[in-house]
């Protein structure tokens, strides 16, 4: 009997994308499935069932589709973190560095209540220059970022050191 599929075996590595030589982890692959799609979100809510979460944040965009789903499981409301631009309403941005340049994430300034416990989602945890940047955001409005959760993590590019060096707990499921 062949063992059941994990949410890993739901996720395709492409090559060269977006560039050459960076093997890209494709998650729309575990989305599209019913079962991975399920297990992802179940699996990344798992440790913290029980605790008093108040919002679920999502990095775009893929953290919108996992973000939305674990606060519709929750009970709770949604949050997106955006890049520079897209959001309608007053923001406080926050600057990043990438590979070659920076980038600005932007939340709006009354989007997060003042102590507000927050879980931070999105699908893969690098560098962690995007999550820092969200959690930055979060806590200069005043949120209390009680977990960061990711479907993966590449440990070797320094994102899980970073965000627990800034205090955070860090919940991944696979590498
Ligand atoms: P970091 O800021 O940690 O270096 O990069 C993480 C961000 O880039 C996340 O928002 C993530 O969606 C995106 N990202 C970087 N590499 C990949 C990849 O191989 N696959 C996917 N799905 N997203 C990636």
């Amino acid at each position: 009997k062949t063992p059941a599929k994990t949410v890993r075996d739901y996720i395709r590595t492409i090559p060269d994308f977006p560039h050459e030589g960076i093997m890209f982890r494709d998650v729309t692959t575990l989305f599209a499935n019913p079962r991975g799609f399920r297990m992802a979100v179940d699996q990344l809510l798992h440790p913290y069932a029980g605790e008093d979460i108040d919002v679920v944040v999502g990095l775009e965009a893929r953290g919108f589709i996992l973000g939305g789903a674990i606060a519709h499981q929750l009970g709770k409301g949604f949050v997106p973190i955006r890049k520079k631009g897209k959001l309608p309403g007053a923001t406080i941005e926050q600057s990043y560095t990438l590979e070659y340049g920076e980038a600005v994430m932007e939340i709006h300034n009354d989007a997060i209540e003042a102590g507000a416990k927050v879980l931070v989602v999105d699908d893969l945890l690098a560098t962690g220059g995007t999550a820092a940047a969200g959690i930055k955001l979060l806590e200069k409005l005043g949120g209390n970022v009680v977990g960061c959760a990711f479907v993966i993590d590449l440990p070797e590019l320094g994102g899980r050191a970073k965000l627990e060096n800034l205090g955070m707990d860090v919940h991944a499921l696979c590498a």
